[in-house]
This record gives structure tokens, C-alpha cells and sequence, in this order.
């Protein structure tokens, strides 16, 4: 299984498929070699038409079952020093070399090379290879594909996301979402304030509720909340607006994002805000320019992984790698949007995120083939 394994990756690594560029033929190489090996597949076109997500089926069309969920863009390499081709596996002692080997073509080659064995198999559960585009700038392509599997009543049990973790299991991280929010007053003369909407003030209005918020989600911390600091965060990235002294300025920006560690955090400081704009802010902008709006734009809204006391997948994962200890990582993956679904989830996958994103990016063999023992294990979980 690991030569197989390998060749594959040879194969996946040399699609250069970095989030700006089309994935489309690695999309069509995986999906003609899933279907001679016994797998139902599926594509999904993003609107610009470069882009897919794929779901394939191994076994029954049934609900439950488990998901192994990899993306398939990589990060650009530019400025970036390479020893070797970044778009061609090359090998050093038992290492494999190349952009995205760890983070996350790895995992992806495993998951494939165990579709022949699969198949094979008679299965009481399916298997579901789960693919996806644009992760590296905001999971887009994961967020398309949620609400089409549930328009299609896809209802798997579990989530194994393959992002690099040594191969340990991983079982929460905080969500991120971003926004920018654009207000719209009034120019004027800086010598009559009461004649101009100034844009600047009601931003500092906002950013100063969305500080006070900030202070609130303190007092929210789940019980023994193991991230840290243990508690949702706002920061306030880029405030701009005005053009001098003497003008009153009519256009302001704020960037700001937080970083949930529960799902009912966000919304809480979304409704805070939209009241906080709806009653306060907009009427004393409209009392002199009907005209006056604030936009809030979404740029990215990842949602967390909360790790749960019931939890089949990572009990599953800990049994088949023999190591029980779960942690939480600060970076953030597309495990929270299959919980948002109703999967149990767990984060396990070959490489360390340490070399991920790197020049000389690699993935070792030994992680492979540990990747590839739990993933028969996986197999024999929904076996007959
Ligand atoms: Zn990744």
C-alpha cells in the first residue's frame, strides 16, 4: 500500500493546484482513478468554473459511514527557497518531498490508494472521500459543499480530517471569521460638524462596542475550555477613513475578526452589533443623511471545532493509533463546518504542520504508512 500510496502522491504533487490557480485536472485524475478502482463520484463546478469539490462513495448508499476530508489547494511558493522541484516528489533518505506532500496531498494519497482495497470489501457503511478547493483562503470550497451534501441527504456519522498532526489526534480548534465593515456618512466642511455624517466618529462608535463585547466574551468561557487564551477573541485589524483636518470624512473602514470557541459566540456578538447598529448608529446617521447605511461585508467565517465529551470519531481514531491523548491546535481546518453538520470530527493526518507551508515541505514515510494502518482500520470499522 505505501508504493501505491507514494506513486499517487508523485501524481498529486506535480498539479501545481495553489488556491489561485484551477484544480480542475487534479480534480479529473482523481476522479478517473476512484472510478476504475470502484468508487461512485461526484464533482462540483464553483461559479467561476475553475474550480470543483469532490465527493466520491465507496460502498453502500447509506447514511452514516465515515468521511476522510482533505483539500486540494496548496500554498504558493513563491519567494520561497526550494532545494528541489516543489511540483515534483523527490526523495530525501524517507523523506518525500514537495508542495503540499504534508499539507495535505499526503493524506489524500492514502485515502485514494485504500479505495481499491475497499471496494474490494463488502462494506455495511460507506466511505466517503471528501475533496475540496479554496481551504487555504477560507475553506470557500468547503462551505459550497456542506449545504449540497444536505440537499443531497448525505448523512455520514464521522469526519476524519487528514490535515497534518503527526499523526495525532486533534479534537478542537477556534473558528475565524472576518468582516469589513464600510460606513457611510456625509462630507462636509470641517467648521460645521452638525452639517456632515462624519463616518470616522460612528466607526469608533462601533469598534468601541465591539471592544466593550470583547470584555463580555471573558465572562463566556466554556467550562474547561482548553484554548488559549480560553475564550472567544476580537482584534481589530485596519481602521481607516478621512482625507484631512478640515473635512468631514464620509467614508470609514473597520477590518476586524474573532476567533470563536463555540459555535453561539459568534452569533452572540453578530446580534450585538446588528442591534447596536439598527437602533443606535443608523438613526443618528439617517437624522441627517437619509442615505447614510453601514455595510458589514462577510470575507470568511470558519467555524470552530468544539471538542465534545461524546465524540465517535476521535474514539475510533484513538483506538486504531493506539494513542489516546487529544489536544486542541490554533489553527483552524473544515472539521467545524462537517460538525455544523452533524458528524462527530476528528483531525489526524500524516506531516507536521510545522513543515506545512514551508520550502522543502515533506512528509515522511513512516507517517504515511501509520496513515495508512489507521485508515484500514477505518475500512474494517465499516466492514460487513
Ligand atoms: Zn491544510
Amino acid at each position: 500500500m505505501l508504493k501505491e500510496t507514494e506513486a499517487i502522491l508523485a501524481d498529486l504533487i506535480s498539479f501545481p493546484t495553489v488556491s489561485s490557480d484551477s484544480n480542475l485536472d487534479m480534480m479529473a485524475w482523481m476522479a478517473n482513478w476512484l472510478e476504475h478502482h470502484g468508487a461512485k463520484v461526484e464533482l462540483f463546478a464553483d461559479a467561476s468554473g475553475a474550480k470543483a469539490n469532490m465527493f466520491a462513495t465507496i460502498g453502500p448508499d447509506v447514511p452514516g459511514g465515515v468521511v476522510l476530508s482533505g483539500h486540494s489547494d496548496v500554498v504558493p511558493v513563491t519567494d520561497q527557497l526550494w532545494h528541489s522541484n516543489p511540483f515534483h516528489l523527490t526523495e530525501r533518505d524517507d523523506l518525500l518531498l514537495g508542495r503540499g506532500a504534508c499539507d495535505m496531498k499526503g493524506f489524500i494519497a492514502a485515502a485514494i490508494a485504500m479505495a481499491d482495497p475497499l471496494s474490494k470489501t463488502p462494506l455495511k457503511r460507506p466511505v466517503h472521500l471528501c475533496f475540496t478547493h479554496d481551504e487555504e483562503v477560507g475553506c470557500m470550497g468547503a462551505r459550497a459543499l456542506v449545504p449540497e451534501l444536505e440537499r443531497r441527504g448525505y448523512a455520514p456519522r464521522m469526519a476524519i480530517v487528514g490535515e497534518p498532526t503527526d499523526m495525532k489526534i486533534i479534537e478542537g480548534h477556534k473558528g475565524c471569521c472576518e468582516y469589513t465593515c464600510r460606513f457611510h456618512g456625509l462630507e462636509g466642511h470641517g467648521s460645521a460638524p452638525e452639517r456632515g455624517v462624519n463616518a470616522v466618529e460612528y466607526a469608533v462608535r462601533y469598534v468601541t462596542r465591539l471592544m466593550s463585547l470583547a470584555e463580555q466574551l471573558k465572562t463566556r468561557v466554556p467550562a474547561n475550555s482548553r484554548f488559549d487564551p480560553p475564550w472567544t477573541t476580537v482584534n481589530v485589524g485596519r481602521l481607516h477613513g478621512g482625507v484631512a483636518h478640515n473635512v468631514i470624512p464620509g467614508l470609514a473602514e473597520v477590518d476586524w475578526e474573532m476567533r470563536p470557541v463555540q459555535s453561539g459566540d459568534a452569533q452572540f456578538v453578530k446580534d450585538a452589533l446588528e442591534a447596536y447598529v439598527e437602533t443606535e448608529l443608523l438613526p443618528a446617521m439617517r437624522k441627517v443623511n437619509p442615505e447614510a447605511r453601514v455595510e458589514t461585508q462577510v470575507i470568511g467565517e470558519v467555524a470552530g471545532l468544539e471538542p465534545m465529551s461524546d465524540n465517535a470519531a476521535r474514539d475510533l481514531v484513538a483506538q486504531l493509533t493506539g494513542d489516546a491523548t487529544c489536544g486542541v491546535v490554533p489553527f483552524s481546518t473544515e472539521g467545524g463546518l462537517f460538525q455544523e453538520m452533524g458528524m462527530s470530527v476528528v483531525i489526524c493526518g500524516p506531516g507536521s504542520i510545522a513543515q506545512a507551508h514551508k520550502p522543502d515541505e515533506f512528509v515522511s514515510r513512516q507517517q504515511l504508512s501509520q496513515c495508512l494502518t489507521m485508515l484500514e482500520g477505518i475500512g474494517r470499522s465499516v466492514a460487513a
